[in-house]
């Protein structure tokens, strides 16, 4: 913390500012604390997120968990990126319990990224830990590098994708898992 509040100060007078005046007396210390926060995912361990819920079922149809909002970090400009991550995945004896995917998510998000490793890393642990039939990940991000630096477009929006298993092999399913998602999406910004 007291690493983060320095580099802040450094920050500030870099910048021209006057760090000793009243509005910025604390803001490295609110800065610090802030960090802490939005990389809290470096603390999390899988394990300790789903926690054992995962669950024997008979159930084989597709499961879709649409529009899990997530806020995260670009780690070329520690700019913040965020927007809506949709899952689906074919089980094959096994469920994970339902509020744990919102939590994965989360755990990722909350670190320094790049949208389309996050994309790949939130399939690859539900892949892991199920071993289901299939595995389908959408994310959809705005991103502040591009909307108030760089190009300055701010109503682009990037979107990745991560197809494992049926989602990868078959069109069907993973035409499925697209339409399941796209009705989720009418009227979302
Ligand atoms: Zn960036």
């Amino acid at each position: 913390m007291k690493k983060i509040e320095k580099a802040v100060q450094t920050i500030l007078t870099g910048i021209g500012e006057d760090a000793g005046r009243q509005g910025l007396l604390r803001t490295p210390q609110r800065v610090a604390k802030m960090y802490a926060e939005v990389t809290r995912g470096y603390h999390q361990k899988v394990e300790d997120v789903i926690n054992g819920a995962i669950f024997d079922v008979k159930y084989d149809e597709m499961v879709v968990v649409a529009n899990i909002e997530y806020y995260s970090m670009c780690e070329h400009h520690l700019l913040p990126f965020y927007g809506i991550v949709h899952v689906g995945y074919i089980p094959k004896g096994r469920v994970v319990g339902l509020s744990k995917i919102p939590r994965l998510v989360d755990m990722f998000a909350r670190r320094l990224q790049i949208q389309e490793r996050m994309t790949q890393e939130i399939a690859d642990v539900l892949n892991d830990y199920l071993d289901p039939d299939g595995v389908g990940v959408v994310v959809e991000g705005q991103h502040m590098c591009m909307m108030m630096r760089g190009v300055e477009k701010d109503q682009a929006k990037m979107i990745t994708s991560a197809m494992i298993g049926s989602f990868k092999e078959d069109e069907k399913t993973r035409s499925e898992f697209l339409h399941l998602i796209r009705s989720e999406r009418v009227g979302k910004v």
